[in-house]
């Protein structure tokens, strides 16, 4: 699709609407001349420049990627009217297109019933699950995994509940005996399961978790703000698809947040939370005075903490989802690209004499560190900062990222290695665009030259 047309296309729409109503004139205090206006853009274009290439399959750092041009032109046309989701009396319509996208993440999770709303972030969607689990089991705190986001303890404090920390295994998932000691106590009332943590992409046991559920009486919160979307390859065929059990117990879960500013194609601005039972919209109840006027039917802003909220975000989603619906054959297809990217490399980095795999990818993040001679954390740690640093200088750049691990991961991975520090920094790829698939052989060829300082 021709961005420009369609930018183009989208201002006529709006205006053809606009003229509808009556003529008007702008006021004068708002009017900018074009001369004027250029300045301002070619300062504004130009510090633009100052950023990492998020889009090139070259940048293989952090969570980072444009949105997909379907999801600019649904932004920005719904934009031009600004409409408010947080009632309907600000955006109908783009409420009611929320509600559809949101229904069609609750289908892609397996639930038969749902009460959800976007978010401006996985850490508001997270802050909402935690809040309705502290109304449901007051004076009981949050179980969560050390690899969880940390959002879920510093919301804890936000929310003046207690939080517990749970060991993880050596594939950066939550120790189900280590979660059963701290359920024991009776002081937790809800368990974090994340699914696609954000440091590794490791998985939980879900399924494993089911059955905590019912002997201690605990809630289940399904932390899938990154991994979400993966569940689309869950029990596929080929190298990309992942073990369904964990994907297909997030269904009997409580809630679930998923960020489709991640891996949904969206622009910032774009979390989702879900609960299985809808009934808790009660635990929301407010009386507005200005907002709820035009209709009794439900509005948005009663079953959510946040007040306005882009109606724009939701028609970006909700056009995406037209084009590239949560499904297998849709958004699954961009996913899978980045998972084969993922083993792809992995693959290489196994059989390298320069790297080394930290673990195995679960989901599209590669975690690997240089081979150092002497084998040290502390050579470990310089040896990848300094890759980190020189892969963005140069007529080629490659962008990655570091990881810290600590002592006990580290060597619960590599016990070869001597643990002269209390961790290391590692690398990290995060391969989330599907173009990353034809370009890890140069990535890991670039990589292998910084690891030998060319
Ligand atoms: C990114 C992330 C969050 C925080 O979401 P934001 O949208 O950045 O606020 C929470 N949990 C996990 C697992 C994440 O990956």
């Amino acid at each position: 699709m021709d961005l420009q047309h369609w930018l183009g296309r989208a201002t006529h729409a709006i205006q053809d609407w606009a003229d509808t109503y009556g003529p008007y004139q702008p006021h004068p205090s708002l009017q900018i001349d074009d001369d004027r206006f250029a300045v301002a853009f070619e300062e504004l274009t130009g510090r633009l420049k100052d950023n990492y290439p998020f889009f090139h399959p070259h940048y293989a750092g952090q969570m980072l990627k444009p949105p997909h041009p379907a999801a600019v032109v649904g932004y920005l046309t719904a934009m031009l009217i600004n409409p408010n989701n947080h009632a309907l009396d600000g955006g109908p319509t783009t409420a009611a297109m929320e509600r559809e996208a949101v229904a069609q993440l609750a289908a892609m999770f397996g639930y038969d019933t749902h009460l959800g709303h976007l978010t401006t972030s996985g850490t508001i969607a997270n802050l909402e699950a935690l809040f309705v689990a502290r109304e449901l089991h007051p004076g009981r705190g949050i179980a969560y995994s050390e690899d969880a986001h940390y959002t879920h303890g510093r919301m804890c404090h936000v929310l003046g509940m207690t939080g517990h920390p749970v060991r993880t295994d050596s594939r950066g998932r939550m120790d189900l005996d280590a979660l059963e000691d701290v359920l024991r106590t009776g002081e937790v009332g809800t368990v974090v399961l994340t699914t696609g943590t954000t440091g590794l992409g490791a998985v939980d046991p879900v399924h494993q978790a089911l059955a905590l559920k019912e002997r201690y009486g605990v809630r289940l919160h399904v932390d899938a703000a990154y991994g979400g979307f993966f569940i689309l390859l869950a029990g596929a065929d080929g190298p990309e698809g992942l073990p369904s059990e964990p994907w297909r117990a997030i269904a009997r879960c409580d809630s679930i947040v998923v960020d489709p500013h991640k891996h949904g194609l969206q622009p910032y601005g774009c979390g989702a939370v879900l609960f299985r039972d809808p009934e808790v919209g009660r635990h929301y109840l407010h009386d507005s005075p200005y907002t709820y006027f035009t209709s009794s039917e439900l509005h948005l802003g009663e079953i959510s903490l946040e007040c306005s909220r882009a109606g724009a975000s939701a028609a970006a989603l909700w056009l995406t989802f037209q084009l590239l619906p949560p499904t297998r054959e849709g958004l699954g297809q961009v996913l899978a690209a980045g998972r084969r990217a993922a083993l792809g490399w992995a693959e290489l980095i196994a059989v390298s004499q320069h790297l080394e795999l930290y673990q195995e990818p679960e989901l599209d993040i590669v975690s690997y560190f240089p081979a150092v001679e002497p084998a040290t954390l502390a050579a470990v740690d310089s040896a990848s900062a300094r890759i980190l640093a020189d892969g963005m200088t140069g007529p080629d750049p490659v962008f990655l990222s570091t990881l810290k691990a600590g002592r006990e991961a580290f060597t619960a991975r590599h016990p070869g290695i001597t643990a002269d520090a209390d961790g290391a920094r590692i690398l990290r790829s995060v391969l989330m665009k599907p173009e990353s698939e034809h370009h890890v052989e140069y990535l890991h060829t670039r990589v292998e030259e910084l690891t030998r300082g060319r």
